[in-house]
């Protein structure tokens, strides 16, 4: 099968991530190994890169991309929740970097038959690791009507949230909604014509509150950002790339703590600041593609990637 992911902003990511061609990085989440594969090209002797992803397919197809790496990279199927510890049980401390791509990848997208899409028809399962959890299809089946507007709304902000969850609840009184074609369609007719977003599909939003919730990524990102600055040595680097705006909202928020550790009362400026910083973000406001890249690669459009160092 042939890789169809570009990755974002890779140039940009991995020239901030990799400051010592011996050290010891991470890629949280491989994916297909775009990212991964210009990490290895900047490493040297001694260097060692440890890929994770929770998805076996796209494990696969790194491992073959990365194949004239084996030398120096360690490809593990486990979550970047558990990054601390896969770190111990290599018998590491610290690394020197750290990378989080987020999103889900055009491979997963196009190619993995899960439901990811709405052009597509296929089993609405939408489970990044194909064996954890429920499938899209069992939450949308069994949920109450106010869990599903709330979800639609907490996860995508769809204005429509109501609307939608109520005729899933109609429609599965019917016949169970098990594929992702039937799920479109469903909302297509759903939401009046007249309303439908010119720019993108009118099922968009849903798809994304699912695969939101489905995967648990935000409570996943909100972990793995309270312990991912010990992971780090003194000037490793973090770099997280986010796709929407929720993402973002945690990444930023985590930066803002990891500065300014507020404890104390605000009035006391000396106790102020108790802790000294843990992190120190490079650019404020994060960094965006390039026209060029966007226009090559429309995936990216939303991309905004934040960079920090432990200090
Ligand atoms: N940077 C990659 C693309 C990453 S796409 C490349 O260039 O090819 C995002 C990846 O994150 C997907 O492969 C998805 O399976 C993986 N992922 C999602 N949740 C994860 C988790 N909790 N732990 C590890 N990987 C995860």
């Amino acid at each position: 099968m042939s890789i169809s992911h570009q990755p974002v902003m890779v140039d940009e990511s991995v020239n901030y991530l990799v400051t010592i061609p011996g050290g010891i990085y991470v890629d949280c989440t491989v994916g297909t190994g775009g990212h991964s594969f210009e990490i290895c090209k900047r490493m040297a002797y001694g260097g060692e890169l440890i890929c994770l992803d929770i998805d076996s397919s796209s494990i696969r197809l790194a491992e073959e991309r990365l194949s004239s790496f084996k030398d120096r990279i360690k490809i593990i199927k486990e979550s970047y929740v558990n990054l601390d510890k896969v770190l111990k049980g290599l018998g590491i401390s610290k690394v020197n970097g750290i990378l989080l791509d987020l999103g889900l990848s055009s491979y997963q997208l196009e190619s993995s038959g899960r439901g990811f899409s709405f052009l597509r028809d296929e089993p609405l399962d939408m489970r990044m690791g194909e064996e954890r959890g429920v499938t899209a299809s069992e939450l949308i089946n069994t949920i109450s009507v106010e869990e599903l507007q709330g979800l639609l709304w907490r996860y995508a902000q769809e204005r429509w949230a109501k609307l939608i969850a109520r005729a899933i609840v109609e429609k599965r009184q019917k016949e169970p909604i098990t594929s992702s074609r039937q799920l479109a369609l469903l909302i297509e007719s759903t939401i009046p014509t007249k309303y439908h977003p010119r720019k993108i599909h009118p099922a968009t939003k849903t798809f994304q509150s699912l695969r939101i919730a489905v995967n648990g990524e935000l409570q996943n990102i909100e972990s793995f950002l309270e312990k991912v600055p010990l992971l780090l040595q003194k000037g490793g680097r973090l770099v997280v790339i986010s796709y929407h705006s929720l993402e973002d909202r945690l990444v930023k928020r985590a930066f803002r703590s990891w500065e300014k550790k507020e404890i104390g009362p605000r009035k006391l400026p000396v106790f102020h600041q108790v802790h000294p910083p843990l992190m120190k973000e490079s650019k404020k406001g994060g960094l965006r593609p390039g026209q060029a890249e966007v226009k090559a690669n429309p995936r990216s459009r939303s991309a905004i990637m934040r960079t920090g160092e432990r200090v």
